[in-house]
């Protein structure tokens, strides 16, 4: 099911409500620019309800597949999203200080807010700014000595990786 565009997030907190559905990539046009292709729908669940202290909270789980570049091989290679979010509306940017650190805060000024783009910042945020294929499937671990295919491609050695080192490899 299509997930509505534009909600108005504090009368769904009021009511309670959980939304369920997908978002098609028309409605992610700022993931399209990030990645090679977007594979699957955006499927997401997501509760509105009002927390103790009477903030307007939305919070669930998103996943999405999307086609990226690998850095190691500049083949694509796919990557799985998947991200928990909890977002609390504020009006302005002085509320800033009352949303807690484990919630993005989420400033709606109007009565309507769009639910896409709050959903296209999560998986923005979970996606790594560098992707590569596992170890053993990547046709870049030719290049890697043994010592680098023993690490698991996270620290600052993958810098080094980068596809103009490559080709100075092949050069010699
Ligand atoms: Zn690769």
């Amino acid at each position: 099911m299509a997930l509505p565009t534009l909600i108005d997030p504090r009368k769904l907190a009021n009511q309670g409500i959980v939304l369920e559905g997908q978002f098609h990539d028309q409605h992610l046009p700022r993931l399209a620019e990030a990645v090679a292709s977007i594979e699957t729908p955006l499927s997401a669940l997501i509760k509105f309800e009002i927390d103790e202290a009477r903030a307007k909270v939305a919070s669930g789980t998103l996943s999405i597949s999307v086609s990226a570049v690998c850095q190691r091989c500049l083949d694509p290679v796919t990557v799985a999203l998947s991200s928990e979010f909890a977002a609390q509306v504020i009006w302005s940017e002085d509320q800033l200080c009352n949303v807690p650190s484990d919630r993005e805060p989420w400033i709606v000024v109007d009565k309507m807010a769009s639910l896409n783009e709050l959903l296209e910042d999560e998986i923005l945020l979970a996606l790594p700014t560098v992707n590569y294929h596992e170890n053993g499937l990547c046709t870049g671990d030719t290049f890697l000595s043994e010592d680098e295919r023993g690490n698991n491609g996270e620290d600052d050695q993958v810098v080094a990786d980068n596809p103009f080192n490559i080709l100075q490899q092949l050069k010699k």
